[in-house]
């Protein structure tokens, strides 16, 4: 890679923490230069400004302006030297008074003494190119950071871990292996027996397996970093909106008695009872509307329901009719067949019917006590929705998705190929494709131009 050159040539700097008044600040130099700078511009007591810094030992003394001879600041200094560093290269860490006038002195200081100041995802960009952590894991360092919640935390911990990027790399081993017989089948011809077909086939039916596996615990992981994706839909004065207010415990939706008031989707997320739910009411699915706004909004609720994870059917239990909607795609999880508290005039077997899937409860949202009870069955509901997917989660970003899905496609493709009966090179052909897609996640096929891109997405300092 070009980049080589370039990262070790210069030395960089950034405020590592976040921007803003703090109890400490730490100020990062990595490159060549950081312990020479470092001795110009951070005094130990006691010991002369030339002698080698020990490595990994944090240390007090005072931040010094070389040009005018001033004490800036007072704070610790560690050394981290190459290649036991976060980067792999010399790394000099000053821990300062969290004042954002004193970072900016001291980098200041810094790029006077010949740093330059790193640019967004520099830090990380240069633990991958030396090998510190594959792009998968250098991808997670961003998760971590941006994470929100514990579970988002613990999923980018462990993919910092490397436990995807094993996943992937033995997966990509398997690849290799198999397309090194290929490989001496192509070579040597007859000389040596071709594996048989229904071989070809177990390492296929294999892969394709442990592909979907990882499909499969990226979603569960997508659930716990996004939330599980929760339309509710139902005819129009059903309830929605009180469940909605329910589970948000707070008046968010506009509650009317006019049939259709939720004219636009409401989007909302919130973390009950351990499960991170994302949620979406709708405006409903009325088919006999001319009204411009509600088809849009129609539409929207149509979209919502393609990409849900957890459908729930609110319905009026007050009513006789049972809410149909031909041609949508709707396999409620759960139908809350709500008002409780008036007569019951839905035909509850006609409903079964109609939703076979469905688990099926009644709940009333007028009193505090029939909105507490309608949340528990709601959240018992989405925890059985997620314990159907098992197995262990990742949490996979869009780039490792996309890079698995084509992987499936490839393999489908593989699985053509064999069925055809076409010869080796064929084979070898698929494989080598499925390689490089794997390749991708890693990081060890990737254009220079995918690297900036996803690099880019970091803050300074990181
Ligand atoms: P949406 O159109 O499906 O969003 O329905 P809303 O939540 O706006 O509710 C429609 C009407 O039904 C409102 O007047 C609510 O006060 C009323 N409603 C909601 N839940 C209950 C219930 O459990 N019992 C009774 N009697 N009325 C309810």
């Amino acid at each position: 890679m070009t980049t080589e050159a370039r990262i070790f040539s210069e030395t960089i700097v950034a405020v590592a923490t976040p921007p803003g008044v703090g109890g400490v600040a730490i100020v990062r130099l990595s490159g060549p230069e950081s312990q020479s700078i470092g001795r110009r511009i951070f005094v130990i007591p006691g010991e002369p400004s030339a002698q080698e810094w020990p490595s990994h030992l944090l240390r007090y003394g005072r931040l010094l302006d070389p040009s005018t001879g001033e004490t800036v600041d007072r704070g610790m200094a560690v050394l981290m030297r190459a290649p036991r560093s976060f980067t792999g290269e010399d790394v000099l860490e000053l821990h300062l008074h969290g004042s954002p006038v004193l970072c900016d002195q001291a980098i200041r200081i810094a790029t006077e003494q010949g740093a330059r100041l790193a640019r967004p995802g520099e830090f990380t960009e240069r633990a991958f190119l030396n090998g510190k952590l594959d792009l998968a894991q250098a991808e997670s360092v961003l998760d971590l950071i941006e994470s929100r919640t514990k579970a988002q935390a613990r999923l980018a911990v462990q993919h910092l871990e490397g436990r995807f990027s094993q996943k992937v790399q033995s997966l990509r081993d398997e690849v290799f292996r198999w397309l090194t017989i290929l490989e001496a089948e192509i070579d040597f011809g007859d000389d040596i027996e071709d594996l048989p077909d229904a071989r070809h086939e177990e390492l296929l039916a294999s892969l394709e397996e442990q592909v979907e596996s990882l499909l499969r615990d990226a979603h569960l992981g997508r659930v716990q970093v996004q939330g599980l994706r929760t339309v509710l839909v139902g005819a129009p004065n059903a309830g929605k909106s009180s469940l909605l207010n329910a589970l948000l415990g707070e008046e968010r939706a506009l509650v009317t008695s006019v049939p259709g008031t939720t004219r636009d989707r409401i989007e909302v997320e919130c973390y009950l009872q351990g499960v991170l739910l994302s949620l979406m009411d709708t405006a409903g699915l009325r088919s006999d509307t001319d009204d411009e706004v509600e088809q849009l909004g129609m539409l929207k609720t149509r979209e919502a329901l393609a990409k849900a994870d957890f459908q729930v059917l609110v319905v009026d239990g007050n009513s006789t009719q049972i809410p149909l909607f031909e041609g949508e795609m709707i396999a409620p999880d759960v139908i809350l067949v709500n008002k409780s508290d008036l007569p019951r005039r839905l035909d509850l077997e006609a409903l079964g019917r109609a939703y076979p899937t469905a688990r099926v409860e009644s709940c009333q949202l007028l009193t505090e006590a029939g909105r507490e009870q309608a949340v528990n069955l709601l959240m018992s509901a989405a925890r059985q929705c997620l314990t159907t997917t098992s197995g262990e989660c990742f949490s996979l970003n869009q780039r490792h998705r996309e890079a698995l899905v084509r992987t499936k496609e490839a393999l489908q493709a593989m699985r053509d190929t064999l069925s055809r009966g076409f010869s080796s090179e064929f084979l070898a052909l698929d494989l080598r494709r499925i390689a490089v897609l794997l390749g991708e996640i890693l990081g060890l096929d990737v254009t220079e131009e995918v690297l900036d891109r996803i690099f880019s997405q970091f803050c300074l300092g990181k």
